[in-house]
């Protein structure tokens, strides 16, 4: 881990817009997302630092996948899991309890207007810190969507910010969407969930009852199963009625009716439907 006054020309690097932290390890980099920015070429070699990355990645998110993100927002990078746990406490009003569960397992959130990072290891760049990028930016756009946090189906807010981060990290050359389904079905093969034939959308829909599931059933295959339940309902009814799904949450506050009427069935059809289809594909 990097100690403070190494980071410190790094911060001052960023440009005139930074701020960086009272010797906290801690880099705030607002973003306008505006009609030169949206205009530039992405080119990975180009990601120089964090702030190039966010806004590339941030382009590809508005001008390639149709995702709206907030005209502004702003990105928070920390040097280490405490600093990133006070910062959702003093950053992104989290609660003391659930900020330090959350810093325990996560190194980003996607907040309101806002991206919370952990550059845990100081390297802060490379395709697993451009995914975790994409997907927390995935969640910042969701909810904008849905004008509030934690109001659609969690499985597809976790499976949807996957899909739209494998789908960058293919745009960036760096992986491809098919590749990651593969190691993801090889993953779920011997998942709890599939092998007992019962998903659980119930609990796997809500915030509380996804983070019980990944810490039980292992982060990496639950990320997984999401991930491919969401491509599947993407492949089926197209990326743009997923969007549509979260914006239904901005008039109505209703998880079963908004699924139903969106996608045409319920979520109750939906979980036999697509454990059928994890089924086949697994064997
Ligand atoms: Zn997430």
């Amino acid at each position: 881990m990097k100690s403070v006054s190494q980071r410190l020309p790094a911060a001052l690097m960023i440009g005139i817009l930074s701020v960086a932290g009272c010797g906290s390890g801690r880099l705030v980099l607002p973003f306008t997302l505006d009609a030169t920015t949206l205009a530039t070429p992405i080119r990975t070699q180009d990601f120089v630092t964090t702030e190039d990355a966010i806004r590339g990645i941030s382009t590809i998110l508005v001008r390639d996948l149709a995702l709206p993100l907030p005209y502004t927002f702003t990105a928070y990078v920390y040097s280490g899991r405490h600093g990133f746990e006070r910062g959702l406490i003093d950053d992104a009003n989290v609660a003391p309890v659930r900020a330090a569960e959350l810093s325990e397992f996560a190194v980003g959130i996607g907040k309101r207007r806002q991206l919370l990072l952990n550059d845990e290891g100081g390297t802060a760049r490379g395709r697993e810190w451009y995914r975790l990028i994409a997907h927390e930016l995935a969640h910042v756009s969701q909810i904008e969507l849905a004008q509030g946090e934690g109001r659609a189906e969690q499985w597809l807010a976790e499976g949807m910010a996957e899909w739209v981060a494998f789908n960058v990290l293919e745009r960036l050359d760096l992986d491809t969407v098919t590749n990651r389904r593969q190691m993801a079905t090889s993953g779920i093969r011997n998942h709890a969930a599939l092998l007992a034939a019962r998903l659980d959308l119930e609990t796997l829909g809500n915030p509380r009852g996804f983070t019980v599931r990944h810490l039980r059933e292992g982060s990496l295959p639950t990320y997984q199963l999401a991930f491919l339940m969401a491509d599947y309902l993407i492949a089926r009814d197209g990326f743009p009625r997923v969007v549509t799904y979260f914006k239904s949450f901005e008039r109505r506050q209703d998880r079963h009716a908004n699924f139903r009427d969106t996608f045409g069935r319920s979520l109750e059809q939906f979980e036999q439907e697509v454990l059928a289809h994890l089924k086949s594909v697994v064997r």
